[in-house]
């Protein structure tokens, strides 16, 4: 049996940085993914804001951070468009990413920190013993089981470590969103630094996206809450390429699929031995379906609070909730303000979403901001304003 301070199921970018901040707090990491190459198939967008990863003190690297955003342009269903450049403070413009590039460059940091990686390796199920875990593998036709001190499930949307450890990490069907993409090129973009968001009974629920990964080449995607229509989301996506000026001469290159939590955090991520992090913990924006950020902000809280845990040889949910509390301060508020937003976006009709942009499209905004946001919709549109008020 493989023994091991810390052992991180997942080496998505959640779970890499986990495993980085552990190994650089001193303790004994493994980090295994079950994929064979890290980070392919990608299931996203790949879209970051530069803020996010300043704060992990990441400095963008050419080889993934493929295309610099500077703007945003919304769309209404009836195609009016509401454009917000770089003179405004905008605080997701940031990155397009090269995820399958990405991914690895964010595990060879956790080995170059002291990481053992183990890839192709496929966690079976789990046992709890006294003050551990015993982990059942397989790798390459062989099983083995490994016994950790602390477990870290970064095991991502469809996670069972956290289900295995009895804590209640399940996404209720309303709160999963169902996305698809194609990564296209032939893509015909007014401006290749712009993200473009598509709202309305295109994606019900959700919204659909053409994310620029180069002059053009773009991520085409959308995600639906699948609860609010019996068409699947795929048939959405193919309509949406068809009728978009953008798209409808593109060429598909590559189809990705996923689901995203969007209900937010789960209540309880850790118990004795154990931490729960990224999208397995719901750690994503409800309004945008972005998690890269939020969840490994949460998974370096994760590897820092491991690694004081078996420097002071307690590995209960008494030293191990230090981890709730640094998320709960990290995220609580901001996920609570995106939940309501995203009910508000999702209960508007395609008319009033049209009114909405075409009065927003004279106004002049100087930050995009919540609040600010709140404030000109109470100018242009009470009535729409009446609903949100009854989220609030
Ligand atoms: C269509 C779509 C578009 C998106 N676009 C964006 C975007 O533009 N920006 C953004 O910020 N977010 C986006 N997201 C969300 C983003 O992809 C996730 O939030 C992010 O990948 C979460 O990272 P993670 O490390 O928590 O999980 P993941 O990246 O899912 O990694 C989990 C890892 O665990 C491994 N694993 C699972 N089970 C086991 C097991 N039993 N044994 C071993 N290994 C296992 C998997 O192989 C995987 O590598 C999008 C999601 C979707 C579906």
């Amino acid at each position: 049996m493989i023994e091991t301070d810390i052992l991180v199921v997942g080496a998505g970018p959640s779970g890499a940085i986990a495993a980085k901040h552990a190994a650089l707090g001193g303790a004994d990491v493994i980090l295994i993914d079950k994929k064979s190459e890290i980070g392919s198939p990608k299931r996203c967008a790949e879209g970051v804001s530069k803020e996010g990863l300043k704060f992990l003190g990441i400095e963008p690297q050419a080889i993934w951070a493929v295309n610099e955003i500077e703007g945003i342009r919304l769309v209404a269903p009836d195609g009016t468009d509401v454009w917000l450049n770089d003179e405004i403070k905008l605080p997701e413009a940031g990155y397009i990413l090269e995820r399958k590039v990405f991914d690895k460059y964010m595990a060879m940091d956790a080995g170059r920190a002291g990481a053992e990686i183990k890839v192709k390796t496929l966690v079976k199920s789990l046992k709890k013993e006294k003050d551990s875990y015993i982990v059942s593998c397989e790798s390459i036709g062989k099983e083995f089981d490994i016994k950790a001190k602390i477990l870290i499930g970064a095991d991502g949307p469809e996670s069972h470590i956290g289900r295995w450890a009895g804590l209640k990490t399940g996404t209720r069907l309303k709160d999963m969103e169902s996305g698809v993409q194609f990564e296209m090129c032939n893509v015909k973009m007014e401006n290749s630094s712009v993200l473009e968001f598509y709202f309305g009974s295109v994606a019900p629920g959700g919204y659909a996206w053409i994310f620029p990964k180069g002059k053009d080449i773009a991520n085409v995607g959308l995600a639906v809450i699948q609860s609010e229509t019996n068409k699947p989301a795929y048939d959405y996506l193919v309509d949406f390429v068809k009728i978009c000026p953008a798209t409808k001469d593109a060429k598909i290159v590559e189809l990705n699929v996923g689901g995203d939590p969007v209900g937010g955090m789960i209540k309880d991520l850790s118990d004795d031995n154990i931490l729960i992090v990224g999208d397995a913990a719901g750690q994503v924006n409800p309004l945008t379906g972005g998690g890269i950020i939020s969840g490994m902000t949460c998974g370096m809280f994760a590897g820092e609070v491991a690694a004081k845990s078996i420097k002071n040889g307690d590995y209960s949910k008494k030293q191990l909730v230090e981890y709730n509390k640094r998320c709960e301060d990290h995220l609580h508020d901001k996920m609570k303000k995106y939940l309501k937003v995203r009910d508000y976006l999702s209960s508007l009709s395609d008319k009033e979403l049209n009114s909405i942009a075409n009065a927003f499209q004279d106004v002049e905004f100087e930050e995009i901001s919540t609040t600010e946001l709140i404030k000109k919709l109470i100018k242009i549109s009470p009535k729409a304003l009446l609903k949100l008020g009854k989220l609030f």
